[in-house]
This record gives C-alpha cells, sequence and structure tokens, in this order.
C-alpha cells in the first residue's frame, strides 16, 4: 500500500512554478463557506492545501467564504477552526474572512462599471434566465445593458444603500452574451439582499456572488495556487477575466482536482443538514456521520484521515472511494498504536467453582502484541466471571471453538477452563455456567495434553466495570444511497446503532482517557466517547469492526 511516486498532479506544478520562477513562494488557502460542519471532502481539501504549503514550504490560509449570510453562523465557523487544527494543521496568521474584503470588493465594482465593464440590470430572475440562452444558443443582451455609467454608478449606491427592493436590480459583468461557456454571459456581481450577516451586521444590503469574490480574495491575499474542485473548471475563464480587469495586487492562478466521494455516504452540507434537522442523526457530530467532527467522536484519528487522503491521491477525476479504503485506514491506524483490553458486550455469568469466594489474583498482560512501549495492565481473575453469551454452547459441533460443557477453552491472558454444567432460573433460562481452571494453564498448556481450541475474552464479574457501549455501523445501506437524486433518507440503515447498557469492561478501561481508543479483544476498534466518557459511567463508541474487507480485495 506504498503511495506511488505521484499521485498528487499539483505538486508537479507548483514544483515547476517555483523551478521556472513564476512564484518564489507557495500560498494556498482553504475557503469553506460557514454553511455546516466540514465533512469527508473537505478533510481532502484541506489536506491538499494545506498539505501543498506544507510541501513546499509555504503558507497556507483559512478564509471563511462568508458570502451567503442567511445560510451562515458563528457555529460552523468555530466547528470549522476546530476541525483544521484537530487535523493538524494551523492557517497562516489570523482566519480571514471573504466579508473583511467587501469594501474593497465594492470599490473594484466601481472600477468595472467606471471602466464600462459592468452594469446595473433590472431583469427578474425569470426574464434574465431567458434571455441568458442555452448550451446550444446564445444570449440576448439585457436591454439595460447599455446604461450610461453615471447611471450605473447612482444606481450601483442605490443598491448598496438599501433603496431597492430585494431582486428587483443586479449588477452584471459586461463580458459576452454570445460566450459558448455560460458563465461568461453577464455574470452577476452582486444581488440585493437585506439581510443582517454575522460578522458585518447591518452594514450591507447587497452582496458579492462567489464568482466575483473568490479570485479577487485569492488576490488581496497574494494567494499563488487556488486550488478547488472540477466543478469550477467552467468558471476558471470568468476568475481570469476578473484579474485581468481589476486593478489587484497578484494574479493567482486556479487549478482544479476532482472531488472525493466515498461509497455508502453522502457528502453535501444541503444533505448532511437534513439528517440533523430531520433527527436521523443525533447532530453534525454523531459518530455515523461523514463530518470530521463525526467522525472524530466515532474515533477516527487525524492520522488515519490524513492517510487516507494521501491514499486516494489528487486526481483531476471524480470518482467514488470505497469507504471500506477509508475503514481500513483508521483499521490500521489502531491496529498498530491502540492498547488492548477485554469488554464484554452480552455478559453470562461463569463461576469458576475451584476459586474461593475470595480468590483475587492480579494478571499482568500486555496492552498491545508488539508495543511494549504500551506497558501492561492488570486483570484481576476471580472466582466469578463473565464471558460473552455468544461463546457458550451446551453442545455444539467441531466448527465452534469456544466454551461447550464438557469441553475447554482458554480464557485470554488467563487460565483453560472446563465447563461443567448449567445454572438456570425458573423459565429455564441458562443464568450461569459452572466451570474450573484447568491447574497450571496460566501461559502454559495442560499438562494432560488436551488442548482448548480456541480463546475468549472475558472480564471478572467483581472487579469489572459496566459500560454503556454504542455499536455503531455505516448509517446507509446502500452503496450510492443519493444516486440519481433518490431519496437517501429511505436508505438509513436500521441497524447502525445499537446501544449496550450493561456491558463490562475490564478494570483498565475505567481509567481511560476521552478520545483514547482502544482494541476491545475479539470485538473491533472502541473509543472513550470525547464528552460522555467517565470513570463513573464510562462510554464506548465503536469506531470499526475487526474485519478489514478492503485489505483481502486489495492484497498487497
Ligand atoms: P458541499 O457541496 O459538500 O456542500 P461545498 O463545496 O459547498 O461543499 P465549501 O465550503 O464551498 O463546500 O468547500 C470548501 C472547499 O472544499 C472548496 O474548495 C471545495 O471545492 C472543497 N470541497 C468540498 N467538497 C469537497 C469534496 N467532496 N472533495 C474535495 N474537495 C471538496
Ligand atoms: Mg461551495
Amino acid at each position: 500500500m506504498e503511495k506511488p511516486a505521484s499521485n498528487n498532479f499539483l505538486e508537479a506544478i507548483v514544483a515547476e512554478d517555483l523551478d521556472s520562477g513564476r512564484v518564489t513562494e507557495v500560498i494556498t488557502r482553504f475557503p469553506p463557506e460557514p454553511n455546516g460542519y466540514l465533512h469527508v471532502g473537505h478533510a481532502k481539501s484541506i489536506s491538499v492545501n494545506f498539505g501543498l504549503a506544507e510541501t513546499f514550504g509555504g503558507r497556507c490560509n483559512l478564509r471563511f467564504d462568508d458570502t451567503n449570510p442567511e445560510k451562515e453562523s458563528q457555529e460552523y465557523i468555530e466547528s470549522i477552526k476546530e476541525d483544521v487544527r484537530w487535523l493538524g494543521y494551523q492557517w497562516d496568521g489570523e482566519v480571514r474572512f471573504a466579508s473583511s474584503y467587501f469594501d474593497q470588493l465594492y470599490d473594484w465594482a466601481v472600477h468595472l462599471v467606471e471602466q464600462g465593464n459592468a452594469y446595473v440590470c433590472d431583469l427578474s430572475a425569470d426574464e434574465a434566465r431567458e434571455y441568458r440562452g442555452t448550451l446550444t444558443e446564445a444570449g440576448r443582451n439585457s436591454p439595460y445593458r447599455e446604461r450610461s455609467v453615471q447611471e450605473n454608478l447612482d444606481m450601483l449606491a442605490g443598491m448598496k444603500s438599501g433603496e431597492f427592493d430585494e431582486g428587483s436590480k443586479v449588477l452584471r459583468a459586461r463580458i459576452d452574451m454570445s460566450a459558448p461557456n455560460m458563465n461568461m454571459r453577464d455574470p452577476i456581481l452582486y444581488r440585493i439582499r437585506k439581510v443582517p450577516h454575522h460578522q458585518t451586521g447591518d452594514t450591507w444590503s447587497i452582496y458579492p456572488t462567489y464568482d466575483f469574490a473568490h479570485g479577487q480574495e485569492d488576490a488581496i491575499e497574494g494567494v499563488t495556487h487556488s486550488v478547488c474542485t472540477l466543478e469550477f473548471e467552467d468558471h476558471r475563464p470568468l476568475y481570469n477575466w476578473f484579474i485581468e480587469h481589476l486593478p489587484v495586487q497578484s494574479r493567482p492562478h486556479q487549478y482544479e482536482f476532482g472531488r472525493l466521494n466515498t461509497s455508502y455516504t453522502v457528502t453535501s452540507k444541503r444533505k448532511l443538514k437534513s439528517l440533523v434537522d430531520e433527527g436521523a442523526v443525533s447532530g453534525w457530530d454523531d459518530p455515523r456521520m461523514p463530518t470530521i467532527a463525526g467522525m472524530r467522536k466515532r474515533g477516527f484519528t487525524p492520522a488515519s484521515i490524513r492517510r487516507f487522503c494521501e491514499m486516494v491521491g489528487t486526481t483531476r477525476s471524480d470518482g467514488v472511494v470505497d469507504v471500506a479504503m477509508l475503514e481500513h485506514a483508521i483499521r490500521d491506524d489502531l491496529n498498530e498504536n491502540a492498547p488492548r483490553a477485554m469488554c464484554v458486550l452480552n455478559p453470562l455469568t461463569v463461576v469458576l467453582t475451584d476459586l474461593a469466594e475470595d480468590h483475587l489474583e492480579q494478571i499482568q498482560a500486555p496492552a498491545h502484541p508488539s508495543r511494549e512501549d504500551l506497558g501492561t495492565r492488570t486483570l484481576p481473575m476471580t472466582r466469578e466471571i463473565v464471558i460473552d453469551a455468544d461463546d457458550f454452547r451446551e453442545e455444539a459441533n467441531k466448527k465452534y471453538k469456544r466454551l461447550v460443557l464438557g469441553k475447554r477453552v482458554r480464557l485470554r491472558n488467563a487460565y483453560v477452563i472446563e465447563a461443567d454444567s448449567v445454572e438456570r432460573d425458573g423459565a429455564g433460562n441458562i443464568v450461569a455456567v459452572h466451570a474450573h481452571t484447568v491447574p497450571g494453564t496460566l501461559g502454559e498448556n495442560p499438562q494432560d495434553g488436551i488442548k482448548p481450541k480456541g480463546v475468549i475474552h472475558w472480564v471478572s464479574a467483581t472487579h469489572g466495570a459496566r459500560a454503556e457501549v454504542r455499536v455503531y455501523d455505516r448509517l446507509f445501506n446502500d452503496e450510492a444511497p443519493d444516486k440519481g437524486g433518490s431519496d437517501f433518507m429511505d436508505k438509513i440503515n436500521p441497524d447502525s446503532l445499537q446501544i449496550v447498557v450493561d456491558a463490562f469492561i475490564e478494570p483498565s478501561l475505567a481509567q481511560a482517557l476521552p478520545e483514547q481508543g482502544f482494541q476491545f479483544e475479539r470485538e473491533g476498534y472502541f473509543v472513550a466517547d470525547r464528552y460522555e466518557y467517565s470513570a463513573e459511567r464510562p462510554v464506548f463508541n465503536r469506531t470499526i469492526s475487526l474485519r478489514d474487507t478492503w485489505s483481502a480485495n486489495n492484497p498487497g
């Protein structure tokens, strides 16, 4: 799974720009709109932008593209800052806001009007659509296109001071209504929107469009490589047109790469927001969400997400990446770094009848099979222990390698035991298994040569602690939940969350730190919940099961 030499075409472009002297320093930016939490696709964009700066000793800005105040909020701004830092990146200087350039952008709009390159248009949205033409048919000039410079200046000032109603006028660039690229057909620069803005308050009643704002912001910040996703490719001529027609201080260039999409996932802030708003998940940071905050609560590590972004590469084609590859990245990280521990999810009492009531033996076990630096843990062995109910059967065939009446099994890190009988309640349900330890089997095979077939996990019933374990699975049970505009709400996996309220954990797990990840032996990888875990009430979330389907299909 070594990274091929160049799975990021942008690195070659930047290297050449530095070689040829087109740029002397690399400045990139990550420009989220604060209208939702960041998702795995944004993690890709973050790793590309911050990664280029890191690789070439440059700088990367965090700039909020806050030109749509209605949908934006301070909560989103804070979450985005936290997510970027958590992923391990630090932006250059203070965070930046498109809104802090509103005065400059307005002055540039005035400049375009003065040069005869922009005009105020009174067409309604419907009329404008009709005038715009189609992909195969040229558009027609707006009847307002020939307004005088002075009239346009007056009207633009009127738009700014709130004189006109929303929707009654827009400012448009005066380019070419017959351009084959629809983006060049006199695009809109400003709309009237009488809404307060989270940063600028009531100052503005007009707001710039993405197209009029983005390149100019890049120019103001001296961005050298403005990296975005492929859907903006057709906007590049417009991006360049503004840069050419304005007295900007620098000349940024736009580059596009393919969006990252993963299977079994929706990654559109609008759709993620509806999952939250409709209560399908507990919030933006629900561990089933593909948001960075959700993945974090689920127990993903920054390193695993960065590694995944690296593995998928940076190319000029859109495609869907198997979500199993993301799952592989976290499994790989935790396999190497997570301490091992035992947790019984579905407890069944086993009474070891040969041990005294007050038997207490402190068994030392390694925290990790190959990482001595992670130390050891203490497992109290007592007369009563719990095992998983699925690990016991009264009788079974040879394929069943767990505990069976009259047969042996090894308790992980401890003795071999042999089951003797079951204890039932009035209704005939098994409430306990009676068993005995096989002497001399701590770290040794039985002397009588009768080896157990399997190993099961266990916890002392008297020295273990109770825990709540939330077993998460994929949120959707369909590979492409929103394909062809289908309703992803219908594709929600009804088993994506199972809450186990009375799991039993070994004592070391009652001293975890919030966000610490573990392998629960034979069960999977779990994380101490970021907010709800405490020693008194331990809460764990399942990050991922042990079985790796991606790696099985992608050997080597
Ligand atoms: P969405 O469509 O998911 O709501 P967006 O593109 O509207 O996302 P922005 O806040 O505008 O979200 O995105 C910030 C940056 O992240 C942009 O440069 C955008 O191109 C990039 N980005 C967004 N989604 C992806 C993705 N799936 N893969 C790679 N980059 C992405
Ligand atoms: Mg966007």
